[in-house]
């Protein structure tokens, strides 16, 4: 472990994607370890949403579709982020929110199991998921007459494979709350074994984390394209569906973007061949524009394992600093230490003042976030964060903590959104 933080500034010479912070705009004065919640603001993006609103949209207009090749960003986009996740080219596209594309992938697995296994009549999933899935699966049980179960544990997950009548098990890779990553090959194996399809959720791990959807035997996917992939608020998300799946199955949000002739306009649904039949309707360029920038951010690296050494490397590195420097004051770390099981992110728990702590912190430049009801929660995006951030990070952290500040009233408020 590092002991100064001369021996960070080290660390940062000697770092092989230094370099990569260069492609991000970031303001001064603030330390930014808020990432998996939104990703920094690229240096591109803005030249290039000038650019198609200029040149693309105020001159091009509708011909910009054909010409700008606006038509093909949701396919193109998809492919840049399929490289990143084990997709192949074709298999994944970009569109609508997370939580639309949850809705349509779980849709499409439920139907490929319930007409030919109508015994098989439960989702399963993780209490502890991000509610927006588990609303999601909670209404697509209703429609189809399925019961929503969830592990409150994740070893309680292949006890309930086991235990039979699943139709579709539904996770999300890194969990937000608390950073621990799945063993995806595992769990799908044992899917696999007892005949259950999977639907991972990529949230936290498409650009934080290696995921190779196709190795490691997943039937679909969704993720999100404004976290570690850097594409801007709201920014599109994306959807992929394993080969054997993506030809046959059916979506319910039958747009016209997913159909096989578009612009043949013909009145009756039919299929696009392969993953575009989960686009719904026209895809929100400038919002694309904005993610593509974001992706290349990502892609520069030149592969997700140079990334994943670096992000073990600062989230370690954080642990043992909290260990030493925070240790008088009651915070437990939620993040696993087995680098196996620990997504990008590190999370502390603390009983009382989590959310003050977190405002006493920002208020000195150091962004993280607070999750109910008592999470502290830091991202750790290796593209443009520092050994030296963790380090000021951390001192920033017990300094909040020591003076006993954040106990001052003006860190209790809160706004809509934490
Ligand atoms: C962030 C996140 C989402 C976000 O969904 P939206 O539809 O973009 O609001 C969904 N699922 C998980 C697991 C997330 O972490």
């Amino acid at each position: 472990m590092i002991t100064s933080r001369e021996q960070a500034l080290a660390l940062d010479r000697d770092d092989e994607l230094a370099h990569l912070r260069d492609r991000f705009d970031l303001p001064e004065g603030v330390l930014y370890l808020d990432g998996n919640s939104l990703g920094a603001l690229p240096k591109a993006t803005a030249a290039r949403l000038e650019d198609v609103v200029k040149r693309e949209w105020r001159q091009g207009l509708t011909g910009s579709w054909n010409e700008a090749g606006w038509v093909h960003l949701p396919a193109r986009i998809g492919d840049k982020i399929g490289a990143l996740v084990g997709a192949y080219p074709g298999e994944l596209v970009v569109a609508d929110s997370t939580s639309v594309n949850v809705y349509k992938a779980l849709s499409a697995a439920l139907t490929l199991v319930l007409p030919e296994r109508p015994e098989r009549r439960r989702i399963l999933s993780e209490r502890h998921n991000f509610p927006t899935d588990l609303y999601i699966a909670e209404s697509l049980a209703r429609q189809h007459g399925c019961q929503l179960v969830l592990a409150e544990t994740p070893d309680q997950i292949p006890l309930l494979l086991a235990q039979g009548g699943v139709a579709v098990m539904m996770l999300t890779h890194v969990n937000y709350r608390t950073g621990r990553m799945h063993d995806m090959a595992t769990l799908n194996a044992q899917a696999r074994q007892a005949g259950v399809l999977t639907l991972w959720d990529l949230a936290h791990s498409a650009g934080a984390v290696p995921i190779d959807l196709n190795r490691d035997g997943a039937d679909f996917a969704v993720g999100c394209g404004y976290k570690y992939l850097n594409g801007g608020p709201g920014a599109p998300a994306f959807v992929w569906a394993h080969s054997s799946h993506a030809y046959r199955c059916t979506q319910p949000l039958s747009g016209w973007f997913g159909h096989a002739r578009p612009f043949t306009f013909t009145p009756s649904y039919e299929p696009a061949s392969g993953s575009k039949r989960f686009l719904c309707g026209t895809p929100a360029v400038l919002a694309m524009a904005a993610l593509e920038c974001g992706v290349d951010t990502v892609s520069a690296a030149g592969g997700m394992a140079v990334l994943r050494r670096k992000s073990l490397a600062l989230t370690g590195l954080f642990i043992e600093l909290v260990d030493t420097l925070c240790q008088d004051h009651r915070l437990a770390l939620v993040t696993p230490r087995d680098e196996a099981l620990r997504g990008s992110q590190v999370c502390l728990a603390r009983q009382d003042g989590a959310y003050s702590i977190m405002q006493a912190l920002i208020a000195h430049g150091v962004v993280g976030d607070f999750r109910a009801p008592d999470i502290l929660r830091f991202g750790f995006t290796p593209l443009y964060t520092r050994y030296v951030d963790v380090w000021d990070a951390v001192q920033a952290l017990a300094g909040v903590l020591d003076s006993g500040e954040w106990r001052q009233a003006r860190f209790e408020r809160q706004g809509a959104v934490t």
